[in-house]
């Protein structure tokens, strides 16, 4: 048995599934929900979603599905180095994106502008929907089944209104309180993630230009360390020994600090940190600082790229058009036309669109249009 923290989730401290189910032979109840996360098919789907660059623009870059592994990679190690629950903290981070639309942030911000005289898109609140609801395999119960801890931690934020109908998931919205230890992890190393992941994906495509980051104070940094020691390093391995380099001081900070956030605030039980109000998750001061300022030459000369945002307004055209196809014509849906009002119609077709690969929803666009598919 794994020796835990005292204010790691546990099997003496975890809540509940909302159906109950006899406990699995030879797993836990949280190597379970795991395992039930990679058979489904929406994590089988994050394979063919971007990123940040469309599915058929290189095989190089990230999908949604290498996106999450390297999140739980990174959430596992942290969760070890501080005596967490690392199936736990594995879930949430294969789930944590199971609700993304096709075509990344574009394809979202499509929808939820489709959606808006409908209760809007949320992809966080959409992977709990297929958790919850949209996968069925199970004879029992829709959706996974999945336990509190592990559809908490998916539920990274939400609204007040929407978290007044979550129940026990939306209280700490309402009152304040934060989720577990697992799940904060979770949230931090999908940051590190792909902060990391698009600096070298941006600069494999070429969009990225090296002497911007080279002005980012980590990058500069950790690029003389490595050129002081392997002073003839070529190009290709110098940018991941620098990208690793960088995501290592990362994931150091993040546990050093996060540990005595812990100790300084005299956290001593689950409750503890589902009580505490300030995040425990955290960098020190100056590595935040280059947290932030990352991301920020990231969104600025990658996510706002012309080419990126290109392709980002071809998306949301495909998104609207299919979203208008099938609210015009509810026959088009899977399930056909069996809706009692426009919003139950809306929210259908929304779980469809949101459910799409991009090339389905490419594909399904031309169909509707009359022309091929880009290759
Ligand atoms: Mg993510």
């Amino acid at each position: 048995m794994t020796a835990y923290a005292p204010y790691a989730v546990t099997a003496h401290n975890r809540g509940p599934r909302v159906h109950p189910e006899s406990g699995p032979r030879w797993r836990d109840e949280f190597q379970r929900d795991r395992d039930r996360i990679i058979h489904c098919s929406a994590f089988r789907r994050l394979e063919y979603k971007t990123q940040v660059f469309v599915n058929h623009e290189g095989d190089m870059f990230r999908t949604r599905l290498t996106h999450s592994l390297e999140v739980a990679q990174i959430g596992r190690s942290i969760a070890r180095a501080l005596g967490l629950n690392e199936d736990l903290t594995e879930a949430i981070a294969l789930a944590h994106d199971l609700g993304h639309t096709p075509f990344g942030h574009a394809g979202q911000t499509a929808l939820n502008a489709c959606m808006q005289d409908f209760g809007g898109f949320e992809h966080n609140l959409q992977s709990l929907r297929v958790v919850e609801l949209l996968e069925s395999r199970y004879p029992d119960f829709p959706g996974l089944n999945l336990l509190f801890d592990t559809r908490e931690g998916i539920l990274k934020h939400c609204s007040v209104i929407n978290a007044r109908r979550l129940g026990d998931l939306g209280r700490r919205f309402l009152e304040g309180g934060q989720a577990s230890l697992e799940a904060q992890i979770a949230n931090v190393a999908d940051e590190i993630a792909y902060n990391h992941h698009d600096m070298d994906d941006g600069l494999r495509a070429g969009l990225l230009d090296l002497e911007r980051l080279r002005g980012h104070p980590l990058h500069a940094e950790v690029e003389r360390e490595v050129l002081q020691r392997w002073p003839r390093l070529d190009a290709k391995r110098l940018r991941h020994t620098v990208i690793r380099g960088m995501l290592n001081h990362f994931v150091s900070d993040v546990i050093g600090s996060t540990l005595a956030a812990i100790t300084g605030f005299g956290i001593a039980s689950l409750e503890d940190v589902r009580r505490e109000r300030r995040p425990l998750l955290r960098f020190t001061p100056e590595v935040h600082a280059a947290h932030l300022e990352l991301k920020r030459i990231l969104r600025h000369e990658l996510y706002e790229h012309p080419k990126v945002m290109e392709m980002a307004a071809r998306s949301q055209t495909i998104v609207r058009d299919l979203f208008e196809i099938y609210m015009n014509d509810g026959a088009e849906l899977p399930e056909g036309p069996v809706f009692t009002s426009p919003e139950a119609q809306a929210r259908a077709v929304s779980d469809y669109i949101a459910g799409m690969t991009d090339r389905f929803a490419m594909a399904e666009h031309a169909r509707y249009r009359g022309h091929s598919a880009p290759e």
